[in-house]
């Protein structure tokens, strides 16, 4: 089920979260950019998530410039409503920006869902952003609190990446999650918390792209 989408008010940053270097080379392009065609799974992984990063929700309407509003009923979102016929489940109001796609894209990254629309977002989501179909992480029980406190999300994205190094983008984890991926993970973890009064900016593409350039030379 995607998250609800709210409004809020004031402008938020993000926040950078680095884990440890792996001495991890990755070539310089991924065969996503359309150059020399270079295996995915030696690129670091980068771990989406949808509302928050993508989907501004916090951001008060009109929304911020460059993005544009949609409403939509993903299946995820009408199982979240059983018993209600489907024209009658109230749509999501989702805001995103076209120009995230070719962003993401040009990321020396191999880009994967890490979302609670899951499958979703390649219908839903990745079309509006001029995004190919992506990987998708399954969830095993998503939402559910973890014992130790960490986000729901961060022992699963570690298991999924295996020993790959992983950027992971996202509003809701934070330090204790950084932590325990610096002490857990086998390979370099960035962790960049988006504001979701924000979205992603400028500064989140460069720094993925600095993140990214410099676990390739480590
Ligand atoms: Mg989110």
């Amino acid at each position: 089920m995607p998250d609800r989408v709210q409004c809020g008010n004031g402008t938020g940053s993000a926040s950078v979260l680095n884990g440890r270097r792996g001495a991890i080379r990755v070539p310089a392009r991924s065969s996503l950019q359309g150059g020399p065609l270079i295996p995915a799974s030696s690129l670091p992984l980068l771990f989406i998530d949808v509302d928050g990063p993508l989907n501004p929700f916090e951001r008060p309407f009109p929304g911020p410039k460059g993005y544009t509003s949609h409403r939509m009923k993903p299946d995820s979102w009408l199982r979240a409503h059983p018993g209600t016929p489907p024209a009658r489940v109230p749509p999501l109001t989702v805001r995103l920006d076209p120009a995230h796609g070719p962003q993401l894209l040009e990321l020396p990254m191999e880009p994967v869902w890490a979302t609670t629309w899951e499958h979703d977002a390649n219908t839903w989501i990745g079309p509006h952003l001029g995004l190919p179909e992506l990987p998708v992480v399954p969830w095993s029980s998503p939402r559910t609190p973890d014992p130790s406190g960490l986000h729901w999300k961060t022992r699963e994205l570690s298991a999924w990446a295996g020993e790959r190094p992983f950027a992971w983008i996202d509003d809701e984890p934070g330090q204790s999650d950084r932590e325990w991926l610096d002490q857990h993970h086998p390979a370099h973890v960035l962790l960049l918390r988006i504001d979701a009064s924000r979205g992603l900016a400028g500064e989140d593409f460069a720094l993925l792209r600095e993140w990214a350039e410099q676990t390739r030379a480590a």
